[in-house]
């Protein structure tokens, strides 16, 4: 088949092979394709000194092929055919088991330069980049999703297919600017939205594909304290959340590789705020901010979406983020099933966005978008999904999108690769008492009050360690113990959780709003860098729990001995967003060896349990 054309062009050497220590085999355990920045992704965790890449020019049909040698493909062979690209196909295959050659053929069209593909190798991975856009169609893709990533969350999806010309000015036109032209195509001449033309709308059925895209985040740089992330690839964000102690704001990004010269290197972003990025599953990446203002920070997606720019909402004013301004060009809204809902929009260049889920609604923030003529959009509001949304402008330039969602909205956000559209997927459960997670507490007893109990940490949120022993294990056996006292003790009492389970802080806070708690306490295991830290401490925030707080601290540290440390006014995020008196008991030292020994005992936990109980019956006057 080959024989005709066989020539070899050029020969990539990533490095030497080293014949001495020939025996290394190169494992390559995953293959992503990413269309964003047309990379494919080889990922391997051998860790060898020298990866030995052959290349070959072969023609018809027009293809090169790498023969990466001494190496094993440990997953099927696979093969990817494109449509509207000018690389027809892609296939990865282990092609000889002896001598140990995966080999990697890209066929492409005429107008594909084979000599702009690069392979680099990045650690012990192999990554092959293309520098120009390959495909033609604006496929979606996720950039944030609410729910855990799956296998196959990076997929094509249907939507209406927005018509494809270039705007034009009416004749009687006299507005010529790109933005103006744009902002006409969406509103006719009396301020009244166009609706889209029926006629020119077609539905195109994409393929369903399982192809992933791989995000590659090599640098990090903070600028007037905000942190700039920066990579290959394209970034994927799933819902962040909180944790304390000290409290951080977590953002995941599924699909990501982080280089490890920036692994868990910490870098500061203010006096009291720092940054760090690790990998925190060989897929996973995750970035940790360590913040007392949690709420104030926002990814912001820049044109290609292969940075992000963590900012913090105060110090990103007067910054600009763009040189090039857009204006939305044409909008829909469709109803895809009976719970999801998709708002979509094109604009004339490529947007720069953050988008930011609250509880009643999502904000969706359009930094270079100019030319949102309000009065006419609310006028025209036909749609039930876009009837509800609203606009602002933003405090330099920009505008804000809100749109109001209910309290178990999901929410998927979508771009399209060349950054020009912005999708975003809001799915409601219909039963929302089925769906809704979490402990759903009923009050069995209206005249007693109704205690929270809130075990600190738990499932992939293990608390502070030593040893093995884990504070997310102590937190809950001590407060089962406090549950089974103030139960028989007739309290309405309501576990946060009462197993081995993640729940985020923000979710801690609303199940004690949702079903009315009247105290809220959150145990916790202490812990210092060294191990003379010893001791007890509460933690209360507002003022109405300072009292709570006094009397419940006094009880606990005369029951157990051990160091008081006293009353603490912090801001911890549970006892901070709570209504109700909160506190926060720290019931020990899980690094201090002897309190750690204590902590394990049974008689120290309900000794613990016991004393915050008798505090809790102090403060309601009923001891
Ligand atoms: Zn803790």
């Amino acid at each position: 088949m080959f024989k005709k054309f066989l020539l070899i062009i050029f020969i990539f050497i990533i490095n030497i092979f080293n014949w001495a220590g020939a025996t290394e085999v190169y494992k390559i355990n995953s293959v992503n394709f990413d269309n964003s920045d047309n990379v494919v992704f080889l990922g391997s965790s051998s860790n060898v000194q020298y990866i030995n890449v052959k290349s070959m020019k072969l023609s018809n049909p027009d293809r090169i092929c790498f023969d990466i040698e001494n190496a094993v493909l440990t997953r099927p062979n696979t093969s990817w055919t494109f449509k509207n690209s000018d690389i027809k196909q892609f296939k990865i295959s282990q092609f000889t088991t002896n001598p140990n050659v995966v080999r990697v053929v890209i066929t492409y069209n005429k107008n594909f330069n084979v000599n702009k593909l690069r392979l680099h190798r990045v650690d012990n991975n192999i990554i092959i980049s293309y520098n120009k856009h390959l495909f033609t169609q604006s496929d979606l893709r996720s950039v944030y999703n609410d729910e855990k990533s799956t296998e196959n969350y990076y997929e094509y999806t249907t939507f209406i297919e927005d018509e494809k010309n270039t705007p034009t000015a009416p004749a009687n036109s006299n507005i010529r600017t790109p933005e103006a032209i744009a902002v006409q195509k969406a509103f006719n001449s009396k301020g009244e939205l166009i609706k889209p033309d029926a006629s020119k709308i077609e539905i195109k059925e994409q393929p369903i594909s399982k192809l992933k895209s791989a995000f590659y985040v090599n640098r990090i740089d903070v600028k007037r304290g905000n942190a700039l992330i920066r990579g290959i690839g394209s970034i994927s964000i799933e819902k962040p959340f909180v944790m304390t102690n000290p409290d951080r704001l977590v953002f995941d990004l599924p699909n990501t590789y982080v280089a490890q010269g920036i692994r868990n290197q910490e870098y500061v972003l203010s006096d009291s705020e720092t940054i760090k990025i690790g990998q925190f599953e060989p897929t996973k990446a995750r970035i940790v901010v360590t913040t007392t203002e949690p709420d104030k920070y926002r990814p912001i997606y820049s044109y290609d979406s292969q940075s992000i720019f963590l900012a913090h909402d105060a110090r990103i004013l007067g910054l600009k983020l763009y040189d090039k301004t857009s204006a939305i060009y044409t909008y829909s809204a469709k109803k895809i099933d009976d719970t999801k809902d998709a708002l979509q929009f094109t604009f004339t260049e490529p947007i720069i966005h953050s988008i930011k889920k609250f509880d009643n609604r999502v904000e969706v923030n359009l930094y270079n978008c100019s030319g949102f003529n309000h009065e006419a959009y609310k006028k025209n509001l036909n749609s039930e999904v876009l009837a509800k949304l609203r606009t602002e402008a933003l405090p330099t330039y920009g505008i804000k999108l809100i749109i109001p969602i209910g309290k178990t909205s999901q929410i998927n956000f979508k771009q399209s690769f060349d950054n020009k559209r912005l999708a975003l997927v809001i799915e409601t459960p219909k039963d929302t008492a089925i769906n809704k997670p979490g402990p759903l507490f009923i009050k069995r007893n209206p005249n007693v009050k109704t205690i929270v109990i809130d075990a600190g940490h738990g499932g992939t949120d293990v608390g502070a360690t030593r040893e093995g022993i884990y504070e997310k294990d102590i937190t809950l056996d001590m407060s089962k113990r406090l549950e089974k006292i103030l139960d028989k003790k007739g309290y309405n009492v309501l576990m946060i959780r009462d197993k081995d389970t993640y729940v985020s802080l923000q979710d801690r806070v609303k199940y004690t709003e949702d079903n009315g708690g009247d105290l809220f306490v959150s145990i916790h295991v202490n812990s210092s860098v060294t191990p003379e830290g010893v001791g007890l401490e509460t933690h209360y925030f507002t003022p109405q729990s300072y009292e709570f707080a006094q009397i419940v601290h006094k009880e606990f540290a005369n029951a157990i001995k051990s160091k008081d440390r006293g009353l603490f006014k912090s801001r911890f995020y549970v006892i901070k967003n709570t209504t109700c008196p909160s506190i926060l008991v720290e019931t020990g030292f899980i690094s201090n060896p002897e309190e750690r020994q204590e902590l394990m005992t049974s008689e120290r936990r309900q000794k613990t349990a016991e004393a915050i109980a008798k505090g809790i019956q102090k403060y309601l006057g009923k001891d």
